[in-house]
């Protein structure tokens, strides 16, 4: 083990605590300005000492027509094997109003530290947090981003004398709390450095929040893929009516409130591999299209769910919601024909009894009411159709709200009546990325197994939403159920129209990262105001891991 001689007298800890509290310093809410001074910062701090010549490449990546005018910072070090490790991280963060009277603090980990009691829940405030770092950053993820640069300026510093034993790429991305551009960004990045220095990428390693898993939980953990998201949304439409007569229509809320009560926080919805479960289907909105008040009875009804997913395809989400829903539906219905035949017979109204014919409802997808309204009016009057409602809406319209009227207007324009639900999907999507085996995985399972004092466990899916869906993509996925049901969705060669969605699904495949890690910083809180990270893990242990893993993938292109 040759790699492990002589590296363990690096002073990671004091290092990446210092570079952690100069990136905490530095608002960067996403989305917004801030990002730009982080982005500038990160630079600055790869930089600093005269390292500005000694990457390969160095320097500001801009998002392209980003509202904000944002960047990522990348290095590149050329090492002695085109074989390359990623390293990647966001200097973005959430907001800092949760801090409420120490919003000030939020940013100053040192003045924090004496008032980090006032963060805490009551249990907790006797406790012993002389490990930790309270702030805004620190643990989600601006001390996963120093260790990448502790790393990134160690290797620069000697690459004249001895380049790094494999090449090393660092991205620092803008927008991950908001809706990943920067990574988006980051993939055309890597694309044009492989072509440009004929690189072989071996893999990825992001360093974002890794809590415990459970109260007193000692060990520290590696994630070989990630968690996927889909947000399905639902559109129930009834036949219209007035509340003195509701059984002449039906109350599209209540079919709303009927599926909502079937799918949400519902663990039949939850994708399990052994030892991981995501977080079960919830909604994310719901309200009915009614504008103002009056006696009608609201006849379309929307809400869409948050789904994680590990293992569920689109289409097979599709599939199973849309036969769940024919149940669900069909149970409500035959309870309203039941109600209805009660409610006349008290009225006497024995002839409309006799005349009623049992409810019946359908479930159906945007595609194929798309293909069953192209069937009927032809394309043309279709597409100029859906063309003439993108544009009655501002580009600034919530993504999700456009999807929506779209789906309304060709629900209309399809001339099918109610009682129906019709599925689509909006924005965002994560895809999921599944561990895979490879170099990369090998060195990793090297390290662990060398370090057992740390306690690491390693885990196929990191379950927190994150940049690292963007890095890989199966060549295999079908998506096509993901973007024919997306009424916004614009391929990557189509010429974008504001308002839309587009993800580079074939620049992604191309890119081809055999293996995606998340090996995180250790800490607590992130998105609330006890965020905190734990230093000696993350400032001091987890760097040196990391570089023995570098090491190790030095053997393997080397050796
Ligand atoms: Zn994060």
């Amino acid at each position: 083990m040759c790699y492990a001689r002589g590296m363990n007298n690096i002073d990671w800890y004091n290092i990446v605590r210092e570079l952690t509290e100069k990136l905490v310093g530095i608002q960067s809410v996403s989305p917004g300005k801030g990002e730009i001074a982080a982005a500038q910062e990160v630079l600055h701090l790869l930089q600093a000492d005269k390292l500005a010549t000694a990457y390969t490449e160095c320097g500001l990546d801009a998002l392209e027509a980003d509202l904000y005018g944002r960047s990522n910072t990348y290095a590149f070090i050329r090492g002695q094997s085109p074989k390359t490790l990623i390293l990647s991280g966001h200097f973005d963060t959430v907001d800092i109003q949760d801090y409420g009277e120490l919003e000030t603090l939020a940013l100053n980990p040192t003045e924090l530290v004496a008032r980090y009691t006032e963060l805490l829940p009551e249990a907790e405030q006797t406790s012993d947090f002389s490990d930790w770092m309270f702030g805004r950053g620190t643990v989600d993820m601006k001390s996963g981003l120093a260790i990448h640069i502790a790393l990134m300026r160690h290797f620069a510093a000697l690459a004249e004398q001895s380049p790094p034993p494999i090449s090393l790429v660092m991205v620092a991305t803008a927008d991950e709390e908001n809706e990943s551009a920067g990574i988006i960004q980051a993939v055309k990045l890597l694309l044009r450095l492989r072509e440009q220095h004929q690189l072989e990428y071996l893999g990825a390693i992001n360093t974002d929040y890794t809590p415990a898993q459970y109260p007193g939980d000692p060990h520290k953990y590696v994630f070989s893929g990630s968690v996927g998201k889909l947000l399905p949304a639902f559109l129930c439409i009834t036949p219209e009516t007035h509340v003195g007569d509701p059984f002449t229509g039906l109350d599209a809320n209540l079919l709303a409130a009927e599926c909502i009560r079937h799918l949400s926080m519902n663990d039949k919805f939850c994708d399990t591999v052994p030892g991981q479960v995501v977080a079960p289907p919830v909604t994310l909105h719901a309200t009915d299209l009614k504008g103002h008040y009056d006696v009608q009875l609201p006849f379309a009804s929307y809400f869409y769910m948050n789904i994680m997913t590990l293992t569920t395809t689109p289409a097979q989400l599709l599939e199973r919601l849309q036969s769940q829903l024919a149940d669900v539906m069909a149970q409500l219905l035959q309870r309203i024909d039941e109600t209805e035949k009660r409610w006349r017979h008290t009225r006497g109204e024995l002839e409309k009894i006799a005349q009623s014919h049992p409810r019946q409802g359908d479930i159906i997808t945007y595609a194929q009411l798309y293909a069953e309204t192209v069937e009927k009016l032809g394309q043309e009057r279709v597409e100029a159709e859906l063309a003439s409602e993108w544009q009655r809406w501002s580009e600034m319209l919530d993504k999700r709200e456009r999807c929506l009227h779209l789906t309304y207007r060709l629900w209309k324009l399809s001339g099918r009546q109610g009682p129906a639900i019709i599925l689509f999907y909006a924005p965002p999507y994560y895809p999921v990325v599944a561990p895979a085996p490879g170099a990369l995985q090998n060195a990793v399972d090297t390290v662990v197994a060398n370090h057992p004092e740390v306690e690491l466990v390693q885990q196929p899916y990191y379950l927190y939403l994150s940049d690292i869906s963007y890095l890989r993509l199966d060549q295999q996925e079908d998506l096509s159920a993901l973007t024919t049901n997306m009424p916004i969705w614009q391929n990557e060669t189509q010429t974008t129209q504001a308002g839309g969605y587009t993800l580079p699904l074939e620049k992604i495949q191309r890119l081809a990262i055999p293996t995606v890690l998340n090996w995180g910083v250790a800490g607590r809180g992130a998105h609330k105001r006890d965020e905190a990270v734990m230093m000696s893990y993350s400032f001091g242990t987890l760097p040196q891991l990391l570089y023995e893993t570098i090491h190790n993938l030095g053997e393997y292109a080397n050796g």
